[in-house]
């Protein structure tokens, strides 16, 4: 692509032509390539083709097509544009988060349920985020929940940055704070703790998707050996942070809902799975069932 002046219109098909020609079937070209171009012109992408009529200067195109070379190398349109939508946010990334997946607004959808059955969306709650990455189930939490505080908290200094800023800039940095440390930093007291952790295991990381196992950070992805770990070390100081009647949802892998569900339930937790859009369970949410409240009146709790 070069010679002439283009139109936008123009460049855009060349594009999308370009990336099919690469991907094929597999691929999204119109749609990567509506991203790519619309963020290098900074145009809301849903709007780009009102502007198929203007004048591509020689810098944009430059630009254009260095996006292009990366994405057909491989890189993910949501690495090299940096922002991955998510509930309708725009969600900053860095090196140190996953790209957030459709299926984790599977996990968001269960939160609103469990609000609609406790006493509504409007009510004050807390809410913790265990391994917290772009912040972005607690920011779409919050921008869903106006009275709920949030305390996200990561390992990776550089998530916390990216969660931080990503706060800033939606508006919910005064509900939305983002820690650094491991999870022990959770205060006792939460009404909901969500978390996506890595739950890969070790052995299947090597044969995940290039795009997974080249951007992704293996920090958000490895659980250990059988994938598990991180569920039993969530699960191991549940009881401290969680309020009794509070509840715990975890995304799990496709194949972990008997796993996930076993470890939950053996601290004593009633279960409830979740299906992602392509059938699998992918939510295991956990309520905290209160021990005996009457015998506890009578100090035999
Ligand atoms: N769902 C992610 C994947 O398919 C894994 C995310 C995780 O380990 N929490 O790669």
């Amino acid at each position: 692509m070069s010679g002439e002046a283009l139109t936008l219109g123009a460049l855009r098909r060349m594009a999308a032509k370009r990336l099919s020609a690469v991907f094929g079937s597999e691929g999204t070209p119109a749609l990567d390539s509506r991203l790519l171009i619309a963020a290098v012109l900074d145009i809301e992408p849903n709007r780009l083709s009102l502007f198929d009529y203007r004048a591509v200067s020689g810098a944009e195109r430059t630009r254009i097509e260095d996006y292009l070379d990366r994405r057909i190398a491989g890189e993910p349109v949501a690495r090299i544009i940096g922002t991955r939508e998510f509930w309708g946010l725009p969600i900053g990334l860095s090196a140190a988060t996953l790209v957030p997946r459709p299926d984790t607004e599977i996990l968001v959808e269960a939160v609103l349920a469990w609000f609609d059955r406790h006493g509504g969306r409007e009510r004050v709650r807390r809410v913790v985020d265990l391994g917290t990455g772009s912040g972005a189930i607690l920011l779409a939490l919050a921008s869903a929940l106006p009275e709920i505080t949030a305390l996200g908290i990561d390992l990776s200094e550089e998530a916390v940055r990216t969660a931080r800023d990503n706060a800033e800039r939606l508006g919910l940095a005064d509900r939305c704070l983002f820690v650094r440390g491991d999870w022990s930093q959770a205060a006792a007291g939460a009404d909901i703790v969500v978390s996506n952790p890595p739950y890969i295991q070790s052995g299947v990381m090597p044969g995940l998707p290039r795009e997974v196992r080249d951007y992704d950070p293996s920090l958000a992805l490895d659980g250990g050996a059988d994938g598990l770990d991180a569920y039993r070390a969530i699960l191991a100081d549940l009881r401290r942070i969680l309020v009794p009647g509070g509840a715990l949802f975890l995304e799990i892998g496709f194949d972990q809902d008997k796993a996930v569900s076993g470890l939950v339930e053996a601290e004593g937790f009633a279960t409830t799975l979740h299906r992602d859009l392509a059938g699998w369970n992918r939510v295991v949410e956990a309520e905290r069932i209160s021990r005996g409240s009457a015998a506890s009146l009578l100090g035999r709790a």
